[in-house]
């Protein structure tokens, strides 16, 4: 592993916090914090942490010997010095004079001990860096070292690899016990550049930022080495059928089986060659459901993933039912290894839910899952992490981890699961959203407003830079589709599948005017608005409800269908007559599908400031009935303009509305001549 140590960009880190009143040691921390932190094979997703112990002025201006620690809920990839909270170092240190100490007793006076009271808590491994003397610490979930650690011998290796120059802690979890026998083993030999912590990970410690840096990639560096020396060849490969069903097909149907109590998951698939490998070892459940290769990759992975049995292409029931089976089995087995470990608990749990985080399909690749597309995200890098640790591992010995009853405790341990945080979810979490025509107008403002109600979204959009804009707003998916096109429409919907795992709500709201009077009118034209008005959103209802059935979890058709469907403007058949027969195909998709709890609605809007309606037809339009623009964008019985806004709140309403289908909202401030009824 390279040191990126560069003593320009330190010098550029203490300039920069100085002007914020921030000290050099503190600046410095925070540089090589985020060294590590910008090294995936080091750190993910809020594992690891560093410390520096220095001074800091207290309320009285009186220098305060203080421990600044990685805080919960910062990434160090992009700390700042308030990701670092400052703990008054003495009393830490005189708790090492105590037998015991209770988590909660723990989390109180490091959190009394703050300078500053509205810190984040201060990290659950505080106090293995309050023992020990030195500067400044950096811990890390090193891939390379846990591929040793982890595996039949891995204590015994690592001595090997790493000799006298690093201590050696047997697995505790973390807290006080673990912080006392850190010190304990430092104190055996005072010479040690660092600790190796058995199944879990690695200390480095120095005087300075850059020897505690430069001793983390010293000693990853060695691991990495004595990898290499491995042999290439590892997991026999199961015999697998040879055509196997697409991630889009499968996707839906594990999304669908995968609900829990009503709720539903988001899933991020991955592939790729090293991960196929893994998944379609004949072995798979030898190595793959021992345990995560730390263990605080727990609370967001589960203890072992869902392995499935090979999907053959065209026979996706067959797949479904077995996946039914798999699954019954995982959650069975899940509740027996809670009740199992809740046994022996004074302070009885309560039992998460028991779905897996992680799905391994051989021949495909692996899923993460998780209530939203960020912690999706992590899970599914959590398990290529996991993939990558165990693969190097069994180049060498089988993979050994520490038991269930210690994996138990660290999945059920108070302070791993307040890492999760517990906000209220909004009324569209753990939902996916299609919106067609959503890189500008209606469509925009619709994506944002779904992604507001805490939906994960997919925009499309002919412009996939204007789609890609958009998305990027909210962290959505943005992608180029001409919905005219049945096979890009097809494309669009798969790769929505592939990213989120499913569909749950489409606006199909991509269309354009044509103007013409319908006695002269070309075939062309109308041909053409009948391709984008009323045969796109047939290809978008059929791709969605193809997916939606595949999930077999209800879901939410949604129209753009103007007013022109029941109030033709003169002039404007071209545009209204593909409009109503838009509305029949809503009232048809309500009527076939409603039994799988499927909704179909429209929104008719009229008079839009931007979006459909362009400042050059708002200009036409107006002039043709008399009107100023303002007499013409106002002129409805409620004299108010109407905004693609308000249109994205009616499409929002309905689909959160849980019993209304074959509706049509009207948003256009009130135009008695285009009243439903
Ligand atoms: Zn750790």
């Amino acid at each position: 592993m390279k040191n990126l140590w560069s003593d320009h960009q330190a010098r550029s880190f203490v300039l920069r916090y100085a002007k914020a009143g921030v000290n050099r040691d503190r600046a410095l921390r925070v540089y090589t914090s985020r060294l590590l932190g910008g090294e995936p094979r080091l750190v993910l997703h809020g594992g690891g942490n560093t410390s520096v112990k220095t001074t800091m002025p207290d309320i009285m201006g009186e220098k305060t010997e203080v421990l600044c620690v990685k805080g919960s809920g910062w990434d160090m990839g992009d700390i700042e010095p308030q990701g670092l909270p400052a703990v008054r170092l003495q009393p830490l240190r005189q708790m090492v004079a105590l037998n015991k100490l209770s988590d909660e007793d723990m989390v109180n006076a490091q959190r009394i001990n703050l300078l500053d009271s509205t810190s984040p808590n201060p990290s659950v491994e505080t106090l293995l860096h309050a023992f020990l003397p030195h500067k400044f610490i950096d811990h890390t979930h090193s891939n390379a070292v846990l591929s040793l650690t982890d595996q039949k011998g891995g204590d015994a290796l690592c001595k090997r690899v790493f000799g006298k120059r690093m201590g050696y802690v047997p697995y505790i979890m973390p807290g006080f016990d673990l912080s006392k026998k850190a010190l304990e083993v430092y104190e055996a030999d005072p010479s040690v550049e660092g600790l190796i912590l058995f199944k879990h990970g690695i200390f480095t410690f120095g005087d300075t930022a850059k020897e505690a840096y430069g001793r983390m990639i010293e000693m990853v560096s060695l691991a990495e080495r004595r990898l290499k020396k491995a042999r290439k060849k590892v997991f026999a490969a199961a015999k697998l059928p040879k055509k196997i069903a697409g991630v889009a097909d499968i996707a839906p149907i594990l999304r669908g089986l995968t609900r829990h109590g009503g709720k539903r998951l988001i899933f991020d698939f991955r592939g790729g060659k090293n991960i196929l490998n893994y998944v379609g070892g004949k072995d798979i459940r030898r190595y793959a459901c021992q345990g995560t290769v730390t263990p605080d990759h727990v609370i967001r992975t589960k203890h072992k993933p869902l392995i499935l049995p090979a999907p053959v292409a065209g026979d996706i029931d067959a797949f479904k039912k077995s996946s039914e089976r798999a699954l019954a089995k995982y959650v069975n087995d899940y509740h027996a290894y809670f009740r199992r470990n809740n046994a022996r608990q004074k302070i009885k749990r309560t039992e998460l839910d028991p779905m897996p985080r992680m799905i391994m399909v051989p021949g495909v690749g692996v899923f993460g899952l998780g209530a939203n597309a960020k912690a999706a995200a992590i899970a599914a890098d959590l398990a290529e992490t996991n993939i990558e640790v165990i693969t190097k591992a069994e180049r060498i010995n089988p993979y050994q981890v520490i038991s269930e009853a210690d994996i138990f405790d660290l999945e059920y341990w108070s302070l791993e699961q307040a890492k999760l945080g517990k906000g209220v979810e909004k009324p569209l979490a753990r939902h996916v959203s299609v919106v067609t025509g959503g890189g500008s107008g209606i469509g925009a403002a619709t994506a944002r407003a779904l992604a507001a109600e805490g939906s994960e979204v997919a925009v499309l959009d002919r412009d996939l830079k204007a789609a890609q804009a958009v998305a990027a707003e909210f962290g959505g998916l943005g992608l180029s589709c001409d919905v005219t096109d049945g096979r890009a429409v097809r494309r669009a919907f798969d790769a929505v599948a592939k990213t989120f795992g499913g569909v749950d709500i489409v606006v199909s709201n991509a269309g354009a005017a044509w103007q013409g009077a319908i006695g002269t009118v070309s075939d062309k034209i109308l041909r053409d608005s009948f391709e984008l008005n009323f045969f796109a959103h047939q290809s978008v209802a059929q791709n969605a409800v193809r997916i939606m059935t595949a999930q077999n979890t209800g879901g939410c058709l949604l129209f753009n269908t103007s007013k022109q469907s029941v109030n033709p403007g003169k002039d404007f058949g071209p545009y209204g007559l593909p409009k109503a027969a838009t509305v029949a195909l809503m009232r048809q998709y309500a009527l076939d599908y409603g039994h799988l709890g499927i909704k179909s609605n429209a929104v008719n809007a009229d008079r839009i400031r931007s979006g459909l309606l362009t400042d050059d037809m708002v200009k036409a339009r107006s002039k043709a009935r008399g009107l100023s623009r303002a007499e013409y964008l106002g002129g409805n019985l409620l004299g108010k303009e109407v905004t693609a806004e308000d249109v994205a709140k009616a499409f929002v309403d309905l689909a959160r509305s849980t019993k209304t289908t074959a509706s049509i909202v009207t948003v256009d401030g009130g135009n008695i001549a285009a009243a439903l009824r």
